[in-house]
């Protein structure tokens, strides 16, 4: 599966912000834009340049994309069937992406980032409802039950994930029986919940030019 490998720092101090794509350095005094919140290459510290519509619609796509770990065909497919469902368009979009078990299986805490949770998935360690799924752009549904195969649950890096799962908080849309390595999807997603600054409308502008 294709995917992004270009620097993830980097993309944080491009959009200007953190998008914490890389575990438990995001939360410590290595992030890099903890020590350089300034754009990267060498232009990231001229004087600021004020944006055409375009491009902040354009960055704020970007940002999304990054956050995701997706590439541009997915996201525009994703995009594409947010506006074929009923509702706001920006709003379709960003739960579908929520809804995404590599997404889930972070926010769940079984991984530090979604870059190790599709790690996860595509290796088989994680069950929905019972069954193994190996596809990370699968989507989760209310009353899901999404839980760590037997096997992977005495892995180290797994157990110190969700006991660092606190700093981040799991979302109430999510049920986490943290004993048995098992959640329940309570709800689907909604935006009030979403606590991400993202101004999903600029993107919705931006694919509807
Ligand atoms: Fe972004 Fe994390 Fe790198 Fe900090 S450590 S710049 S939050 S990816």
């Amino acid at each position: 599966m294709a995917r992004n490998i270009g620097a993830a720092c980097r993309r944080c101090r491009r959009e200007g912000l953190k998008l914490y794509l890389k575990g438990d350095r995001c939360y410590s005094d290595k992030c890099s834009y903890e020590r350089r919140a300034f754009g990267p290459g060498q232009h990231g510290q001229a004087r600021f340049k004020k944006l055409s519509n375009y491009a902040i619609q354009l960055r704020e796509k970007q940002k999304v994309k990054s956050m995701y770990g997706m590439l541009e065909n997915q996201f525009r497919l994703n995009f594409h069937k947010a506006d074929l469902q009923k509702g706001v368009t920006g709003e379709n979009l960003l739960i579908l992406l929520e809804r995404r078990l590599d997404n889930t299986v972070f926010r769940l805490g079984f991984a530090a980032s979604r870059s190790q949770s599709r790690q996860l998935v595509r290796h088989k360690h994680i069950l929905v409802n019972g069954k193994k799924v190996d596809i990370p752009s699968f989507l989760i549904s209310a009353g899901d039950v999404v839980s760590l195969k037997e096997k992977s649950r005495a892995n180290a890096a797994i157990n110190e994930n969700l006991e660092a799962v606190v700093r981040r908080g799991v979302p109430s849309w999510l049920e986490l029986d943290k004993d048995n390595y098992k959640a329940t999807v309570k709800a689907l997603p909604n935006r009030e919940e979403m606590t991400m600054p993202i101004q999903e409308q600029l993107i919705v502008e931006l694919y509807s030019k």
